[in-house]
């Protein structure tokens, strides 16, 4: 393999790092419009000057407040562009930055205005190759992913309805001989378990009664156990209540019960269950799903008690097998032929972008293209330089290689 030189013309990192220490430099954590909005028009002017049409839309989140979107495409964007997305709010509000060894220690400068800056230094190097980058790219830098996630997610589902391919400029993360890219993200599904057992005294009828709570207990040791390791299901019981039918019902009035005698003696008859599982394939969140109602059957049967599964709001997997898994590894390959490893999480945690698409089994998406660093959301965050020197050749690289004819 040949190794092409990894280091970008000085003057190119240069105005890039500068961009940089000015993103950063505009306090913009997610409640402050007006910083948010300073950082949608300060990137606004760089891409229009790298030739994208760039424009601030106002949106509106759940509370009303109106917030900036930015919103920049190439000279095609049709009806299947391809599609970046970043987000220009912070955690925290600024303080000043300053370089330290090699890393640039400020509010954002890894999550993720490194991403921003990148972005644009991708863009300047291929001007300076005389490259041009998919004239049907079109970013889309939301305000609100910190926060609530309403403009988030309405961006992320509206702009990939159609897109041919969805490239997210959040972090990778730093390994000790490279770097991640993310190739995988696992989903979720809520579910709630109610129980209906038989109250009885429990010194007069013991035996007469079916315990709601027992039942539900056994179910939920049961739904834990089902739990894999490695890339496999994971299921969490959040919460369980359980006791007499007018103590669950009325909890935030009989919470005073607990740690006194009163009702002991009743053989519980209501139970509630909570939790969530996550997976990282569609096939996985269906088999799963399909487990947990079987143990609901098989254990209401058991205790001779009532039990109704039932499964709450969804977000669908990021499978590292799916569509996205060959432009992946074409990224990863040309990481390496400049010389370093980036290697692909195939299961990262938590939910982000990607989870947004509407469909993502449909729609090829690469995660964690953006630099890396250490600290997210706290004040000793930081972005490692040569992390961002080293992507945003490679950014360079994978835009080009992402031409629509290519
Ligand atoms: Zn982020």
């Amino acid at each position: 393999m040949v190794q092409r030189d990894a280091t970008l013309p000085r003057e190119i990192l240069d105005s890039a790092t500068k961009l940089l220490v000015d993103l950063c430099s505009v306090s913009s954590a997610s409640s402050d419009a007006s910083g948010v909005r300073a950082v949608a028009e300060r990137m606004a002017a760089e891409l229009r000057r790298c030739g994208l049409a760039a424009e601030i839309l106002d949106e509106t989140d759940g509370a009303g407040t109106i917030l900036p979107m930015l919103v920049a495409s190439g000279p095609a964007a049709g009806e299947h562009p391809l599609v970046l997305v970043g987000h220009l709010d912070t955690v925290l509000d600024a303080v000043s930055p300053r370089i330290e060894e090699g890393r640039l220690l400020a509010t954002g400068a890894l999550d993720m205005k490194g991403g921003l800056a990148m972005l644009v230094g991708a863009l300047d190097l291929l001007s300076q190759r005389g490259e041009k980058p998919p004239q049907d790219l079109v970013l889309v830098c939301v305000p609100d992913e910190e926060a609530g996630g309403v403009v988030s997610e309405r961006a992320v589902r509206r702009w990939t309805e159609g897109a041919r391919a969805l490239l997210v400029i959040e972090p990778g993360e730093a390994r000790c001989d490279g770097e991640t890219l993310v190739g995988g993200r696992r989903g979720l599904f809520e579910w709630t378990l109610e129980v209906t057992g038989r109250a009885a005294h429990s010194g007069l009828g013991y035996w007469k009664g079916r315990s709601a709570l027992a039942a539900a207990a056994d179910w939920a040791a049961q739904a834990e156990r089902m739990s894999e390791t490695g890339p496999g299901v994971t299921v969490n019981v959040a919460r369980l209540v359980a006791g007499d039918a007018d103590f669950v019902n009325g909890l935030a009035l009989h919470h005073v019960l607990l740690g006194t005698s009163r009702r002991r003696n009743i053989v519980s008859d209501r139970a509630v269950a909570e939790g969530e599982a996550r997976f990282l394939t569609a096939a996985d969140g269906l088999r799963i799903l399909g487990r947990l109602q079987r143990l609901a059957e098989n254990t209401a049967a058991a205790h001779d008690v009532r039990m109704t599964f039932a499964q709450g709001m969804h977000v669908p997997p990021v499978d590292p097998h799916g569509p996205g898994a060959a432009i992946v590894d074409r990224v990863a390959k040309l990481a390496a032929q400049r010389g370093w490893r980036l290697e692909v999480e195939e299961d990262r945690g938590g939910i982000s972008f990607p989870n947004y698409v509407a469909d993502p089994a449909k729609l090829a998406i690469v995660d964690g293209l953006g630099p890396v660093g250490d600290g997210m959301h706290t004040r000793e965050e930081y972005l490692d330089l040569h992390s961002f020197e080293r992507r945003i050749v490679l950014f360079a690289d994978v835009l080009a290689s992402l031409a629509p004819s290519a």
